[in-house]
């Protein structure tokens, strides 16, 4: 048996978000991290491993970020909780009593279990686990031809890399558009161009009714439609589900989704002070929306750990996790597509009065250096207030850092009238010109609109 302050159960994003800065606020503190997995990746790393990188030790997550500011690490896994009693038993059979528990499970790959054939041999998914992608990267290594099933930002991510490796993709999405969860359907149109223009053979609107196999591996996918297509492996990339089996059994309450009941300081509901969860595991709620979500990002992950490090043993009003702004952005070679908040499809399906207008500029000043891009900035905003609800960008590089800022703006309920005078730098090499920079430039689309109603 073994006192701890405090057990992060956990070594993915969240997990060592949340013990980093439990130790740089309460320094005094033992802190004690517990994974399954002797490395750890970086999870948004894992679909370069499959082409970019050399291959998955490029992508370890080093344990000299938790060890250098004094957490230990411990590789085991939890396999029983006592809340009562305050304690974890571990498979190897240790017994840690903790003061304060982070749970920081995170989530696993979904096998859809009405998808005839989902178990074959060569049926793989994309799991934050090394040892089974390692296995996987020898395994389809043989493979000509490759499906991967779901075309959200993972699958085009893993369809693209695998294409760049040589292997012939072909990526199915039942929805009209790809990345159809995070952006209206013009951006994924242009998504669906470039990843066609690489060699991806996208095919959207339609889905996948089965897998048969030979032999215990398969052969071919059927499609809705009726059509075969041979393959040698088959990537399913459709969605995850929280790893919340240990939570439940000791009685931790989880919702309708299967996440783990928590509050705006990452406290367990009903009314925990000494157990938090973070991550993939714990309860989302939309930003924009407030209802419960299922956006599952490592950003999100960091933010609630951040959050929950910060008010683990003393609440401050001003440190709350208000809800998930479900910030992303991707890259298709050269072109980059970013996200945040919510989409018109959604605003409006949600019911929301919304205005939306866009503007296309370029990303440098003048437009026609070696590495400008086209930028296109559209945003959302409430009709009565003109406050920011989403915004999608599609441009060269810079697009991540311009959706973390409009990101920012949606969080702090930032109105399209102050972004008419928002101050700027610009660079030639670096911005649009500040004269047609285009998020200020889809303001006054806006504006303009909000004053012609
Ligand atoms: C291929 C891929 C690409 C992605 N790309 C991006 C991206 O570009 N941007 C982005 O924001 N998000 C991305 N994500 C999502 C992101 O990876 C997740 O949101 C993030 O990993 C969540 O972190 P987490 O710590 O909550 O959970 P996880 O990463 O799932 O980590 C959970 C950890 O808990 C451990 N664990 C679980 N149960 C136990 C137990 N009982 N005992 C001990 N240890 C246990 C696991 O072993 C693991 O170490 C991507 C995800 C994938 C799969």
């Amino acid at each position: 048996m073994r006192k701890v302050d405090v057990l992060v159960v956990g070594g993915g994003a969240s997990g060592l978000q949340a013990a980093i800065t439990v130790k740089s606020t309460y320094p005094e503190k033992e802190v004690v991290l517990v994974r399954k997995e002797q490395h750890a990746l970086i999870p948004c790393g894992i679909p370069y491993i499959f082409g970019s990188l050399k291959d998955s030790e490029q992508d370890i997550l080093p344990d000299k970020l938790l060890t250098s500011v004094g957490v230990e690490i411990l590789i085991d896994e939890i396999v029983d909780i006592d809340v009562k009693a305050h304690s974890c038993t571990s498979k190897a059979r240790e017994t840690l009593i903790y003061t304060k528990l982070i749970l920081a499970l995170g989530s696993i790959p979904t096998r859809p279990k009405w998808l005839k054939g989902a178990d074959l041999g060569n049926v793989f998914t994309i799991p934050k686990n090394k040892v089974y992608l390692d296995d996987m990267v020898r395994k389809i290594s043989a493979s000509k031809h490759i499906v991967v099933i779901g075309a959200g930002f993972i699958g085009v991510e893993v369809s693209d890399e695998l294409n760049k490796k040589g292997f012939k993709v072909t990526l199915v999405e039942i929805e009209k558009t790809i990345l159809n969860k995070a952006f209206d359907e013009e951006f994924g149109i242009i998504a669906e161009e470039h990843l066609r223009e690489r060699g991806v053979n996208v095919i959207t609107g339609e889905g996948v009714s089965e897998i048969i196999g030979k032999d215990g591996k398969v052969n071919y996918i059927l499609l809705s439609s009726g059509k075969k297509i041979d393959t040698d492996a088959v990537v399913l990339s459709m969605g995850y589900v929280p790893n919340t089996e240990i939570a439940a059994k000791a009685n931790i309450e989880l919702n309708e989704f299967g996440f783990i009941r928590t509050c705006e300081y990452m406290r367990v509901l009903p009314c925990s002070n000494d157990i938090v969860a973070v991550g993939d595991c714990a309860e989302k709620r939309d930003f924009v929306t407030r209802k419960l979500d299922r956006t599952m990002l490592a950003s999100t992950a960091c933010a609630e750990a951040r959050t929950a490090g910060m008010n683990l043993y003393t609440l401050s009003p001003c440190k709350p996790f208000t809800g998930t702004i479900a910030i992303y952005s991707t890259a298709i070679g050269n072109h980059a597509f970013g996200t945040a908040g919510i989409t018109e499809a959604r605003a409006i399906q949600e019911n929301f009065n919304i205005i939306s207008g866009s503007f296309t500029g370029m990303d440098t000043h003048p437009g026609n250096l070696s590495h400008s891009h086209k930028q296109t900035v559209k945003l959302i905003v409430a009709a009565d207030c003109g406050m920011i609800l989403g915004g999608e960008v599609y441009g060269g590089y810079s697009t991540g850092e311009l959706t973390n800022a409009i990101g920012f703006l949606i969080q702090s309920r930032v109105t399209v009238k102050a972004l008419l005078t928002m101050q700027i730098g610009t660079q030639p090499l670096l911005t649009g010109s500040p004269a047609g920079y285009p998020l200020i430039k889809a303001a006054e689309v806006l504006a303009k609109k909000m004053r012609d109603r």
